[in-house]
């Protein structure tokens, strides 16, 4: 992969670093009053919050083990949080709760225990922190016999909710901190798409409109799981969806990053079969992207977890597809392995810590979002090198078209074309334009003695031996079998015999090598010029054409003017 190899690893390191520095950032925290958790059993009916938050239920309440709060699916759960001592700290306390993303959590806090709604998806223009956590400021001189009532609503997925008490000045540096590296990884994601973009509409290429989806799913759903998308303009239209917003990007971010990497990769060129089956366990995800759609709330937890369990395996697959690619010299399969590595094994390693509703580690919170960031940014170098590579095989086409491909001179319908230009510049100009038609002599015999591969050599060698007597402005292309034709522009007619005289006695004295033979060959030619306003290209190819004929009948190895009907050499 040349110098690009050690490029991409130098910048990983360098993005690594920086996510470490970043993640160092995070304040630490003073020793400050810790929360103490006890939960209600569900009863039946459900108390009222009057019978709670008057202290009528408290002696049910049962002491939790940690600050997490299991919240059962589909029952409603109440909570009662206590400090261990009483608050004297700088700054107010703060509760905060992680993981409630989409539950509805009812606070009621001292002094005057009116309920507080804490919703995730709530607009709120004036919001004092960001959606990480769902927080709450509590009186600045909490006592620890003051409790706060918590009740977390009915929830559709088992997890674990985590609750919190923090003071002012160091959750709000938390909070400035978390805001800072998801607008980092999210602005990057967001700038690499816009550079997509703008590569798509000049280049209507099909695997950038899968990056775009892919990558703008992706963002998506990272705007809206962090909460921050209710906060942007628009985004309040989503709030009614609830968690299908979310899940329904996952769902069709999957098929569009399997389809670009099958695209991308270059994966049913390389390594068809597995390509193939790739392709089909792209379906199933627009399947459950459909089922997303309606609202299964109940059900939603099932199609989640079948979800995760699918993209695990179609994850695996496709990653061991592109090992596959990567070691058939597939380079953009390296390209995207160096890329989506990372992502995969987060992805695979958050998917399994939310199958087991296990806590989520700050590395990993953070972890995701970089790897992604980082990812796109890769798979954009790789789509540019992509384009270069398009650009490099264009040019050589275009080479091909108009070049022949045994001697590397112009093809006759380049050469044509040209002498069309270079008559239509010349004439109204009244510049000399002289045009050379040279036909070598008795090469049927050549072939005929040496054999066609000899011949071949031998019209190499006269090609770049006729090329050696021309000037740079000059243009040589091969007529037909064993005939080229010289354009000679600002010459006149003079000149080109002179020219012609040249190149005769250049191919006289030429020594061919080839397959153990030696040979000798001369050439014919005929030179005309254009003549009067009203010459065309044809005229001045039947004049010289007339002229080679003239040479040929002259004895050969020679130079023929059209007029005056004179030999030069013989
Ligand atoms: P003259 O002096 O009258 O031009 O005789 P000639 O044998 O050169 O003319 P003729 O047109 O009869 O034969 C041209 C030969 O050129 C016929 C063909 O075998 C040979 N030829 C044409 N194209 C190629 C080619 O690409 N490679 C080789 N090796 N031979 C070719
Ligand atoms: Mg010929
Ligand atoms: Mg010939």
């Amino acid at each position: 992969m040349s110098i690009r190899e050690p490029i991409v690893v130098l910048f990983t390191w360098m993005c690594a670093m920086c996510f470490a520095l970043a993640a160092q950032a995070m304040p630490a925290r003073s020793a400050i009053p810790t929360l103490q958790v006890a939960s209600l059993a569900p009863l039946k009916p459900a108390p009222t919050p009057a019978q709670v938050i008057h202290g009528g239920m408290d002696e049910r309440f049962l002491p939790s083990r940690s600050t997490h709060t299991p919240n059962a699916v589909e029952t409603q759960r109440w909570y009662r949080l206590t400090i261990d001592r009483d608050w004297h700290e700088a700054s107010s306390p703060v509760l905060n709760f992680t993981g409630a993303t989409y539950i509805r959590i009812n606070v009621y806090a001292p002094p005057d225990y009116q309920p507080h709604e804490l919703w995730f998806a709530q607009t709120d223009q004036l919001a004092r922190y960001s959606r990480h956590h769902l927080a709450l400021e509590l009186p600045h001189d909490l006592r620890a016999d003051q409790p706060i009532y918590v009740q977390i609503a009915a929830d559709n997925f088992t997890r674990q909710i985590r609750a919190d008490i923090t003071d002012m000045a160091t959750y709000q540096a938390q909070d400035l901190t978390h805001v800072r590296l998801t607008t980092l990884f999210s602005s990057v994601q967001f700038t690499m798409i816009l550079a997509a973009l703008c590569l798509w509409l000049v280049l209507r290429d099909r695997v950038l409109l899968y990056f775009i989806g892919y990558t703008g799913c992706q963002l998506m759903n990272q705007l809206l799981m962090s909460g921050e998308m209710y906060e942007l303009p628009g985004g309040s239209l989503l709030v009614p969806l609830g968690t299908h917003a979310p899940w329904l990007f996952v769902a069709l971010s999957a098929p569009l990053l399997f389809s670009f990497i099958l695209e991308f990769c270059e994966l049913r060129q390389i390594t068809p079969r597995p390509a193939r089956a790739l392709g089909y366990m792209r379906w199933p995800y627009v399947l459950i992207a459909a089922l997303l759609c309606f609202p299964f709330a109940e059900r939603m937890h099932l199609l989640a977890s079948a979800y995760n369990l699918w993209f695990i395996v179609t994850s695996l697959w496709a990653l061991a597809t592109i090992v596959l690619a990567a070691s058939r010299h597939g380079r953009q399969a390296r390209f995207f392995l160096v890329a989506w590595l990372p992502q995969v094994l987060l992805t695979v390693v958050r998917l399994g810590q939310v199958l087991l509703a296990l806590d989520q580690p700050r590395w990993l919170e953070y972890g995701l979002p970089f790897a992604t960031a980082f990812c796109s940014i890769v798979v954009t170098i790789g789509l540019a090198d992509l384009s270069l590579r398009a650009r490099r095989e264009r040019d050589v086409a275009h080479h091909l078209a108009d070049h022949d491909a045994l001697t590397g001179l112009l093809n006759r319908r380049a050469l044509v074309a040209r002498l069309h230009e270079a008559v239509s510049q010349a004439r109204p100009q009244h510049q000399p334009l002289a045009l050379i038609f040279l036909d070598m002599d008795h090469f049927k015999s050549v072939n005929d003695r040496y054999g066609h591969q000899t011949g071949d050599a031998c019209l190499r060698a006269v090609a770049a031996a006729i090329a050696d007597e021309l000037r740079p402005t000059d243009s040589l292309g091969r007529y037909g079998g064993e005939e080229f034709v010289s354009l000679l522009p600002a010459t006149t007619h003079e000149q080109a015999m002179a020219v012609g005289e040249r190149i005769r006695r250049s191919i006289e004295s030429l020594h061919v090598h080839a397959r153990g033979n030696s040979l000798q060959t001369t050439i014919s030619m005929g030179v005309a010029s254009l003549t009067g306003p009203a010459d065309t290209a044809d005229d001045l190819i039947a004049r010289a054409d007339a002229a080679l004929y003239r040479a040929k009948t002259l004895g050969r190895n020679c130079v023929v003017a059209h007029t005056p009907l004179t030999a030069v050499a013989g």
